[in-house]
């Protein structure tokens, strides 16, 4: 999994952060940003949630 956050769409209301912790963060600006490290997703069940939970489809999560 290769997972990104597409800077220009997402608006920071922090709902990957809330889904899944594990992976997802906020920026000084309080932006969403994938942890260091962790954009394999880092065998996470809780990214597809995180996905899901962006209100505005910020986050992809390319399979391979
Ligand atoms: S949930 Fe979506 S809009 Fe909100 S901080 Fe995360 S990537 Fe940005």
């Amino acid at each position: 999994m290769k997972l990104a956050i597409d800077a220009d769409t997402c608006i920071g209301s922090g709902q990957c952060a809330l889904a899944a912790p594990g992976v997802f963060t906020q920026d000084d600006d309080g932006f969403g940003a994938v942890l260091p490290g962790r954009e394999d997703g880092a065998g996470d069940p809780l990214v597809q949630e995180a996905v899901r939970a962006c209100p505005v489809q910020a986050i992809t999560a390319e399979e391979g």
